[in-house]
């Protein structure tokens, strides 16, 4: 069975000590997670290492970056390398998070150095895509979806293309209360995986963790988590609260 995975987004959100306390309050549970399933938290910057050392001794934990530069290294200040998230243990990394290409003006060219040279470190993108409403709404999401793939990650071998998880996340559903119905991500997350099929293979698309992002909650993490091409979720607002990430922990296929 393919990788099953709950991430926390934490965004630009908690204290340090919040965030401590955030941790030890979902880790203190003890929810044993099976082999195929993983539990991965983005967390700001400032927290990596610490958060890193708090999962280490726990089976199937990681914890993310939430995003990093497309050059190696040099004068560009306030940045973050990919090879310094390495050399501190971290080997996730979100690319692409629709906030980033929206108040940072992220292409589809600088996801796809980006996506590149994560993978050169040994960290796993977790790869963003997603339709705003005004593209819904004309009916062209799917190719939307399609061409941010072709854009960013097709420059990718059959080999290097599994080594990355992708989170479909409406950009009309994040942060907005407004979840994807069932039949909505089932279908998108079929249709990326057909695109993902066509260009790699069955072997390969069907080996590849697609996770739904978009104001999930508690109460609605079981019924998406259950749609065939939906391994998982990229959690927002709702990874905040140690009770409601539990629950969505808990929902994983
Ligand atoms: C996100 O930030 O990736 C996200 C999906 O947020 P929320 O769950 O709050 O909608």
């Amino acid at each position: 069975m393919r990788k099953q995975i709950a991430a926390a987004n934490w965004k630009m959100n908690c204290t340090y000590q919040q965030a401590e306390s955030l941790l030890d309050d979902i880790l203190n549970n003890q929810i044993s997670l099976r082999k195929h399933q993983q539990v991965i938290f983005a967390v700001p910057f400032p927290y990596l290492i610490m958060a890193n050392s708090e999962v280490a001794e726990e089976e199937n934990y990681f914890v993310a970056a939430q995003n990093c530069y497309n050059k190696p290294s040099g004068a560009y200040t306030g940045e973050v390398s990919a090879e310094m998230l390495q050399t501190i243990g971290i080997h996730h990394c979100i690319i692409g998070h629709s906030e980033r290409r929206e108040h940072f003006n992220e292409s589809n060219t600088t996801l796809a150095e980006k996506v590149s040279i994560c993978l050169e470190n040994e960290i796993t993108p977790i790869f963003c895509c997603g339709e705003s409403l005004s593209v819904r709404d004309t009916g062209s999401q799917n190719d939307y979806v399609e061409n941010q793939l072709k854009e960013s990650l097709f420059h990718l071998s059959e080999v290097d293309i599994q080594r990355l998880v992708i989170a479909y996340e409406p950009i009309w559903a994040i942060g907005t209360g407004k979840t994807a119905t069932t039949a909505q991500a089932q279908e998108m997350h079929a249709y990326l995986r057909s695109v993902l099929e066509r260009k790699y293979g069955s072997l390969v698309a069907d080996n590849m963790s697609i996770l739904y992002g978009g104001s999930v909650k508690a109460g609605n993490a079981a019924e998406l988590f259950a749609c065939p091409d939906v391994d998982g979720g990229l959690v927002g607002g709702a990874s905040l609260i140690a009770a409601d990430f539990i629950s969505i922990i808990k929902s994983l296929k």
